[in-house]
């Protein structure tokens, strides 16, 4: 017997048929013997929708009133789960963020758990009860108004409900059957992973796999919660996201990801002089852009060229910044270009191994790739290319680190 959190992303719920067929894969668990907790999202483009009312009305809407709205498409998908469940003979119980409850800050639209009150979803259990919980949402106790996790949060709230209730695994449901050595879409031979460690998911989701959301597998790491991710709609066994050491043999490099959600911005003769990456970072941040890549040349003349990428939605607001602040950082033009792509090779691997980054730089010359901006971490290498090589530059790098799997 196990104790097992299962989460349904929209896709898996997104009508009743496959709301029914969420409620048989729990009642095979139950049946099974295990005890059982779900978590759920809104039926999918629900939340969509509800963002998209929001924004219409007022495109600076109250933030307190937007999670008020946004939480809903939860709330119908637990209700509908549990009747479905009760349909069956599971006895099921639907729970909303404030009623298990899940504590939340204040930072409406993006707050963080703080904790969750594991005891009565235990005893439910324990009873042979399922308890149904919303994703995505919680309450904050100061104003005890309801709180949003930010989009994707669900994932989130299945892994810290799992930490709470304390379960053997948490299973996060989607619509692909696992994790792969990067994009299949792309790269028809990519190979699912059957286990793949915290800190390289953790590198890869935050580098652009779409698969869990990044601070789901952060609280997992810190937690110790094995997440398992499988799809709903197929019988194949998914990928376990573990421990390090629960992996016997570890490859170099484990994954392939890309992002083109980032935009390059370059200042041209920048003085080079001391507080400048201060003025030019700091009014950044002051406009809530986040800078990922940077890269600053040695100059000549006394200036230098200074790059770094920002997220594409964040371009206007940067080169709006980065005009008023002219006068006071002194450089001569800014050049933007949102034409771009982030390819990053993650694993711990690494670690131990040299010339993994030569392997990457040479896979792409070969293509004729040129790169632009190369950043690393302990476990991963990433470097920008123009956009239009993305596919090629994957399907290169999958061949060059031998993660090719046998032609479908
Ligand atoms: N329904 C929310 C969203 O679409 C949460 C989730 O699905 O994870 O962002
Ligand atoms: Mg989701």
């Amino acid at each position: 017997m196990a104790r097992i959190v299962m989460k349904f992303g929209g896709t898996s719920v997104a009508d009743l048929d496959r709301i029914r067929n969420v409620a048989n894969r729990v009642k095979r668990e139950v049946d099974a013997g295990n005890e059982v907790a779900v978590v759920v999202s809104a039926m999918s483009g629900v939340t969509n929708q509800l963002v998209k009312w929001c924004q219409d009305l007022s495109p600076l809407h109250d933030a307190r009133e937007y999670d008020t709205v946004v939480a809903t498409g939860e709330q119908v998908t637990i209700g509908l789960l549990a009747i479905a469940l009760q349909t069956i003979g599971v006895d099921a119980r639907s729970w909303q963020g404030w009623q298990v409850p899940i504590v939340t800050d204040g930072a409406h639209g993006k707050a963080r758990v703080e904790r969750i009150e594991g005891a009565t979803l235990i005893e439910r259990m324990r009873q042979g009860q399922v308890p149904v919980i919303a994703g995505f949402q919680g309450v904050e106790p100061v104003r005890n108004r309801v709180t949003t996790l930010g989009r994707g949060g669900s994932d989130l709230s299945a892994v810290a409900v799992a930490a709470a209730v304390k379960a053997d695994r948490c299973d996060i449901y989607t619509d692909v059957d696992g994790i792969y050595t990067t994009d299949p879409r792309i790269v028809p031979r990519a190979r699912k992973l059957e286990r793949i460690s915290y800190e390289e998911m953790l590198e890869l989701a935050s580098v652009g796999a779409k698969v869990l959301q990044t601070r789901s597998v952060e609280l997992a790491m810190k937690q110790r919660v094995r997440v398992q991710v499988l799809s709903s709609f197929s019988e194949a066994p998914g990928s376990l996201v573990v421990d390090e050491d629960e992996i016997v043999e570890q490859p170099v490099v484990s994954g392939i990801a890309y992002s083109r959600d980032d935009a390059k911005v370059t200042l041209r003769r920048v003085p080079d002089r001391p507080g400048i990456a201060a003025g030019v970072f700091g009014a950044m941040s002051a406009a809530n852009v986040n800078v990922d890549m940077i890269v600053q040349n040695i100059g000549a003349d006394g200036t230098t060229d200074m790059t770094f990428t920002v997220g594409k939605a964040d371009l206007a607001r940067a080169k709006d910044t980065l005009e008023r602040a002219r006068g006071e950082l002194g450089f001569e033009a800014i050049l933007a270009d949102p034409e771009v792509a982030k390819i990053s090779v993650v694993g711990v691997g690494m670690r131990s191994h040299a010339g993994v980054a030569n392997t990457m730089f040479r896979a792409l010359s070969e293509k004729g790739i040129n790169i632009q901006v190369i950043s690393t971490s302990e476990i991963k290498v990433s470097v920008l290319i123009a956009a239009e090589y993305t596919e090629l530059a994957v399907r290169a790098l999958h061949t060059a680190y031998g993660l090719d799997g046998p032609a479908a």
